[in-house]
């Protein structure tokens, strides 16, 4: 038997149902998270550069290249409010998944526990199974009652999350911004978590792969940088989410050498190193990033084409929550109606509601989504249930003519 083989390991996830190969071909996708654009010239350029030389074609050292690991150091240093010690604090991982499995495989014995909040991007939940860990859940309550509800109205219990510790809770994990619900968590949530952490020594793995899009006047905090919390935190971060290059599967860890030291361990033993010439591209993109001004003008981009797609979802009056942060927004699609005898194929079929209803939306109208039950343990899934989360990390005519289409579900 496997560790996955009770609940959902039999059923496909959620990336492989709402894939391209099973949607027709003309469909729009706004399902799963990535870029219909290239990264910036400059960092493929550089890509390209590494392919021709000898060294950048060979193993890379396990905690990564020296050059990416200079230039993390100098860019994160300013907002880490510390310096960074490139042999010890630094680690650079396949993808910010990698990075938090490793530090799973690192830190988990049999049976410890994982608090995350749903919804939870589902990866953490398969990485701390295969890793011995069981996951506990503690759900974000939504309250979108309001006129213009925000990501900032999906709530923490902080009663509920004191009950979900035990002796045996390892880890807390604190996804900030926020996938799929595009939260950022303030300042005072990440103070009480910090406070929680401290009195019962968890561990916290802030997931900040998104901290480049942060929208209108919000701040993003690192909960690392909170009184006492650096020697308990490791932050994880992304090249993908950043320089728009989800499939170069190079991300960054950035924590104490007591958390750093063990995962390098992990991460050695499961990769062994990380692909050399994207580290390379990725080293280049972080050094010129400033000079450019280049997350700046992402920035702006980024929030034209949310607030494409939001105006395009306000014409529908179709119900969302406005996200503060990341690249998905959360519809409602409760009210939806599906036709009982609509043709689902079987994989859909034995779903929750939302697969049916970001099925029959991508048939019916070309613009895939991706349905939140999957991010929720089953007591919880009538929660996700009402949700399905539309990425705008697209070009603004692309996100035009999705707004165009969406106007049809109404
Ligand atoms: N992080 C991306 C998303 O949420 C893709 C995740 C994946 O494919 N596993 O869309």
């Amino acid at each position: 038997s496997s560790r996955l083989i009770e609940g959902r390991a039999l059923l496909q996830d959620v990336w492989s149902v709402f894939n391209a190969a099973n949607l027709p071909h003309d469909c729009i996708n706004l399902g799963q998270g990535y870029m219909n654009f290239p990264p910036p010239a400059w960092v493929t350029d550089a890509a390209n550069a590494a392919l021709k030389t000898t060294l950048s074609n060979h193993y890379a050292h396990p905690k990564g290249r020296i050059r990416l690991r200079n230039a993390i150091k100098a860019f994160y240093e300013p907002s880490f409010n510390r310096s960074l010690d490139v042999e010890s604090e630094i680690l650079v991982t396949s993808g910010a998944n990698e990075g938090q499995f490793s530090v799973f495989t690192a830190f988990l014995e049999q049976g410890d526990e994982v608090i995350m909040f749903e919804p939870f991007f589902d990866q953490y939940l398969a990485s701390v199974i295969f890793n011995g860990g069981k996951p506990v859940y503690v759900p974000l309550h939504p309250n979108l009652d309001g006129d213009k509800p925000t990501s900032a109205d999906w709530k923490i219990d902080f009663d509920e999350l004191r009950r979900a510790i035990t002796p045996r809770t390892k880890m807390i994990i604190v996804n900030t911004p926020h996938n799929p619900v595009g939260k950022i968590f303030t300042k005072d949530e990440l103070e009480k978590i910090a406070d929680l952490s401290k009195e019962f020594n968890l561990l916290v793995m802030a997931d900040e792969v998104y901290d480049c899009l942060v929208y209108d006047d919000k701040e993003h905090i690192r909960i690392a940088n909170l009184p006492g919390m650096w020697d308990r935190t490791v932050t994880v971060l992304s090249a993908g989410k950043a320089f728009a290059a989800t499939g170069w599967r190079v991300g960054w860890l950035i924590g104490p050498a007591s958390i750093i030291g063990p995962t390098l361990a992990a991460s050695t033993r499961i990769i062994f190193c990380t692909n050399s010439p994207l580290q390379e591209a990725a080293a280049a993109g972080l050094e010129e990033a400033r000079s450019r001004g280049f997350f700046e003008q992402q920035l702006k981009e980024y929030q034209e084409r949310r607030d494409v797609l939001l105006s395009a979802l306000d014409k529908t009056g179709i119900k969302y929550s406005l996200p503060e942060g990341s690249y998905f927004v959360l519809v409602d699609i409760s009210r939806l109606k599906i036709p009982d005898d609509y043709p689902f194929p079987l994989y859909i079929m034995n779903r929750p509601r939302d697969f049916k209803a970001s099925w029959f939306i991508a048939m019916e109208i070309g613009v895939s989504s991706i349905p939140v039950s999957d991010f929720y343990c089953e007591e919880h899934c009538n929660i996700g249930e009402n949700y399905a989360r539309f990425a705008f990390c697209k070009d603004v005519d692309t996100l035009r003519q999705a707004g165009e289409r969406l106007q049809k579900l109404v």
